[in-house]
């Protein structure tokens, strides 16, 4: 079985590589009849962006094999889906992504294959907490970001949400594979301790920042849940949206607001060009660092990446 479908993976990975480039991908559906789990392999779990193959990685273990559509590094908001990502859906048993304006393509992917794999939408039905996204993120005087359904998808910056991401991730690797449905569980509650001890010490970690220097300005805009959580107050972005430039006035409207709320520095992300993020800077005479939302450095997993963010926003802000 599990031969089969390396084999076949093989075969479609082959055939789509050779005709990358026609106009249309090359159809998979009904080659695929077999995606039941069986106790034999290990669960194939396809992810959009990477970020999330490492979360169902430490809750399905040694019984699952995870991996991202997406490459590391790549801006998930402006992705071109390519023809491997079919062929690579077509074998999951268990499909996980975010959902809203993260990962759109994601869903008209899926269909295109025609799988039947369970399917699991990280964000689904989540709220921003009370207060948090009603005032949107800023360039300049600039109001901001539009989201479609105007939820900020961006929920697993908050840990609060990693762990119900965690929950969900458990609970569609049990409904897939019922025979080890405890151990999944077992897992993530091992996982979800080791999320709240992280957070922990990122609010000790925070509160070494200056309350008056906790201003964050971001690359776009992922950081709204991440900022709530840790009382960080979010003074603007630089660009409003992923593919969409910033006007020379706009710009010139951050550097201001830099300026006068004394933001100590700004960040920014590795799947974006940091060169307009590093001018605006320059001109408003602070640091650049990184922040990872979408996009972490290769062999990162969820939690080393909000370490990481914890350790580059004290390093930024605290002086
Ligand atoms: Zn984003």
């Amino acid at each position: 079985m599990r031969v089969a479908l390396v084999w076949l993976a093989i075969l479609l990975a082959g055939s789509v590589a050779a005709c990358r480039g026609a106009a249309t991908p090359t159809p998979t559906t009904g080659a695929m009849g077999e995606t039941t789990a069986s106790a034999a392999r290990r669960l194939v779990v396809v992810t959009s962006i990477p970020i999330f193959a490492t979360m169902v990685e430490v809750v399905g273990g040694e019984f699952v094999e995870a991996s991202a559509v997406m490459p590391p590094g790549t801006d998930p908001h402006t992705y071109q889906p390519v023809p491997r990502d079919v062929a690579k859906l077509a074998v999951a048993d268990l499909v996980v992504y975010n959902g809203g304006d993260l990962d759109p393509w994601m869903e008209r992917q899926l269909e295109a294959t025609g799988s039947r794999a369970r399917v699991v939408v990280l964000s689904e039905g989540l709220e921003p907490p009370p207060g948090v996204g009603e005032e949107e993120a800023h360039a300049g005087e600039t109001p901001a970001v539009e989201h479609e359904h105007g939820v900020n998808p961006h929920f697993w910056l908050d840990p609060d949400f990693g762990i119900i991401y965690v929950q969900r991730i458990a609970e569609g690797l049990a409904q897939v594979d019922p025979a080890r449905a405890e151990t999944y569980r077992a897992n993530a509650e091992r996982y979800i301790a080791e999320i709240r001890a992280f957070d922990e010490w990122a609010k000790e970690q925070i509160a070494t920042i200056p309350p008056e220097r906790r201003k964050l300005v971001t690359f776009h805009d992922a950081f709204p849940y991440f900022a709530a959580h840790y009382g960080l107050e979010l003074v603007g972005v630089v660009i409003l949206s992923p593919g969409r430039e910033p006007s020379p006035q706009e710009v010139a409207q951050l550097v201001e607001r830099i300026r006068s709320e004394g933001v100590p520095a700004i960040f920014v992300e590795p799947q974006f060009n940091p060169k307009l993020a590093e001018t605006i800077a320059q001109e408003a005479g602070v640091r650049v660092l990184e922040l990872y939302s979408d996009a972490a450095p290769a062999g990162t997993d969820y939690l080393g990446m909000m370490r990481r963010n914890v350790t580059n926003v004290v390093e930024g802000l605290r002086g």
